[in-house]
């Protein structure tokens, strides 16, 4: 047997996972949301030149492709905004353009409990979005989503804002003054390394000493230029506004280069290390980066649907999710009634119900066991004498009550 690729998930029970993503949609299309599908190839400069040279994305959890050697190099998508950008600028769209896609995403991480090598992620962009009252409104849709669609309730909402560019690059020396002050001794190898390389990473270590050290570094918010500290108060003030919990967290940077100002992730404890099933933020010049004509102020947020689902399933049997069809089971009780037995189903599966047929030969009692494991509503019994008189018996699967009915009946009978 060749098993699976570590990191990867074989879905075998999609009811759930459909229910998510019918969910979304149906949520997302509320909001003036409008689904698009990007390739799951594209070129390697693309998240070089977006996600930054020194994310861990980019160094070390890239799947690139080999390709010929003229050809530019490929890679699966490690996510997903870099792709609706490229998409945007390619296809000359007007901004404001508020869309989504969902599928997977590629990362080669060292797979655990909500962390996988092909994951799946929703993603959500408002592309020409200068306001900061639209980060209030995707954060609010996105609640809603999680608390009124899905009903949870057992996560948090985090956040942070992280300035301008000039904020960041001014906030960035000061962290490094103070990382290299008194305490740079007991800092951890890796902490010191991503000092050089990319500072702001150094708030996801987990080393306890580092985390305890980092509570007393600067924050950002403490040193935001004028017009910065006046939206964070008022992503604050708005965000109360419309009765949104959330937890400020100095410590929240994100991953990824492209953010600036606002950056949230909702958590949930049940989920363990891996925390986060939504993250998001602005991204004001990742469009003039990728080569768009001009900045467009934008923002997004992605959902980790493996996560969502870990949440979602101990809570599985609460949820409407979709009913399967009733099933009915044809069952021709020798060769000889193979034709009517295909005929039959055709003629059923023509008034769209929901038809198996059993043709493995099996006994009559067999192809109960078989019929009731199956779910089956009705069991269309057809032997001999019904193949003579046009005729077909119908067991009721749950009363037992048999039935015989003229073959073009059946639909009608079986619709009742
Ligand atoms: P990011 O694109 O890193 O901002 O991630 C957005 C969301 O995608 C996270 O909050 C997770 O829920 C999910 N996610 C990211 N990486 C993985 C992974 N390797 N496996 C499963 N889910 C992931």
């Amino acid at each position: 047997m060749v098993p699976r690729v570590k990191g990867t998930q074989d879905f075998l029970d999609l009811s759930l996972y459909n229910f998510v993503i019918d969910r979304i949609k149906k949520h997302l299309q509320r909001y003036h949301f409008t689904e698009i599908a990007t390739p799951i190839l594209e070129a390697v400069d693309l998240f070089n030149r977006s996600l930054g040279l020194y994310t861990e994305v980019v160094t070390k959890e890239m799947f690139i492709i080999a390709t010929a050697d003229e050809e530019e190099p490929i890679c699966l998508r490690p996510e997903g905004t870099a792709s609706t950008v490229r998409a945007f600028i390619e296809h000359q769209i007007q901004s404001p353009w508020k869309v989504f896609s969902y599928g997977p995403m590629f990362r080669y991480e060292r797979p655990q409990k909500g962390r996988y090598r092909q994951f799946h992620q929703v993603n959500i962009e408002i592309i020409g979005a200068k306001s900061i009252a639209q980060d209030v409104q995707l954060i609010k849709m996105l609640d809603r989503f999680f608390h009124e669609e899905l009903v949870l309730n057992n996560y948090a909402l985090l956040l942070n804002f992280l300035g301008c560019f000039d904020d960041r690059k001014t906030y960035q020396l000061l962290l490094k003054d103070f990382l290299e002050g008194p305490i740079e001794g007991e800092l951890c190898s890796m902490c010191l390394d991503r000092k050089e390389r990319n500072i702001m990473r150094i708030f996801d270590c987990k080393n306890p000493l580092c985390q305890k050290i980092y509570k007393n570094a600067p924050t950002i918010v403490d040193n935001l230029c004028k017009p910065c500290e006046k939206e964070w108060q008022q992503l604050q003030e708005q965000l109360s506004l419309l009765s949104i919990s959330y937890a400020y967290q100095p410590t929240l940077v994100r991953g990824l280069d492209y953010y600036n100002k606002t950056v949230f992730e909702f958590v949930s404890k049940n989920l363990g290390a891996q925390n986060a099933f939504c993250g998001g933020g602005r991204y004001d010049q990742l469009v003039g980066q990728l080569g768009g004509k001009e900045d467009q102020p934008s923002l997004g947020a992605a959902i980790g649907l493996e996560r969502l689902l870990l949440l979602l399933e101990p809570f599985k049997d609460q949820l409407p999710l979709e009913k399967l069809p009733a099933l009915q089971v044809i069952m021709p009780l020798t060769s000889s009634q193979h034709s009517l037995a295909l005929l039959l189903a055709d003629d059923l599966q023509a008034q769209h119900l929901c038809v198996d047929i059993l043709l493995a030969g099996d006994s009559l009692k067999s192809m109960m066991r078989k019929a009731n494991k199956m779910g089956a509503t009705y069991a269309l019994i057809l032997g001999e004498e019904e193949q003579k008189t046009r005729t077909v018996t119908i067991k009721n699967m749950t009363t037992g009550h048999e039935e015989r009915v003229a073959q073009i009946d059946t639909a009608s009978f079986v619709k009742k």
